[in-house]
Order: C-alpha cells, then structure tokens, then sequence
C-alpha cells in the first residue's frame, strides 16, 4: 500500500513538472517573441526619429542667423562654440554668410509656424499705444 502511494506521488509529481516547464518554455517564447517586436518596433522608430531630425537639419542649441544681402537672404546657424571662436579673433564683427561671403548678417529668430528665420523688431510703441504683437514677416502668424 505504501509503495503504490508513493508511485502515485511521483506520478502526480512528475506531472505537475511537465506542466510547469511546458507553460514555463511558452512563456518564455512569448516573452522572447515580445522582446523582438519591441526591438523591431523601436530600432523603426528610432530610424524614422532620425531621417526626420536630419530632413529638418535644425538645432535648437545652434544660434540663427539671417544674410541681409537682399540678392542672397541665406539662412544659417553656428553652434556657440563655432560663434565663441569667432568672436574671439573678431570683435564687433559680423559672422559672414556662408552662401555669399558677405558680413552683412544678423542674428535671427525661426518662426516656429513656418520655420523660416527673420530678424526680430524691437520697436518701441508710439506713446499711449499698447506694443503690437509680433508677427512672422513670412507667414504673418504672431511669434514669441
Ligand atoms: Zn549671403
Ligand atoms: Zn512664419
């Protein structure tokens, strides 16, 4: 009686294995399976995230200028670093554009509606006006 008890133990015991690591081997193909397609999806997204950025080509950090050569208007940015260095051997001056040469340039703001660089007006209001907003030169959206 005793054995046959015992048997039955292992048995059940035995079986109770077998669920455990077959669910225990779904489980993991599962995870693995997961895994792949959260590999997959984020290497695309980071791919998509990328030719975005580089079709942009814009930097927050880099500062904007704008050539105020009327035959060239070329938008351009420098880096801090790069405007430090010029700065540095010339003073007062003027980065020059980098489509004509030229040192008539200026530092610019991007109108975030349209993307386009313009020059920031700082006019004062005529007395017991209220200070006009504002707006895009290109696209006429009011601009911070
Ligand atoms: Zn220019
Ligand atoms: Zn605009």
């Amino acid at each position: 009686m005793e054995q046959r008890w015992q048997g039955a133990r292992g048995i059940l015991a035995v079986g109770a294995r077998t669920i455990n690591t077959g669910s225990i081997i779904k489980l993991t193909v599962a995870a693995l399976a997961l895994l792949a397609a959260a590999v997959i999806a984020w290497r695309s997204i980071g791919s998509s995230a990328g030719t975005g950025e580089h079709a942009m080509d814009y930097d927050e950090t880099r500062t904007r200028w704008l050539c105020l050569d009327a035959a060239c208007k070329e938008e351009f940015t420098l880096s801090t670093s790069e405007l430090g260095e010029f700065y540095s051997e010339h003073e007062d001056q003027n980065p020059p554009c980098p489509a004509c040469k030229k040192q008539n340039t200026t530092r610019a703001s991007r109108c975030e509606a349209c993307t386009k660089f313009y020059v920031p007006t700082h006019e004062p209001p005529a007395t017991g006006q209220k200070p006009k907003p504002q707006t895009c030169p290109h696209c006429g959206k009011p601009v911070r």
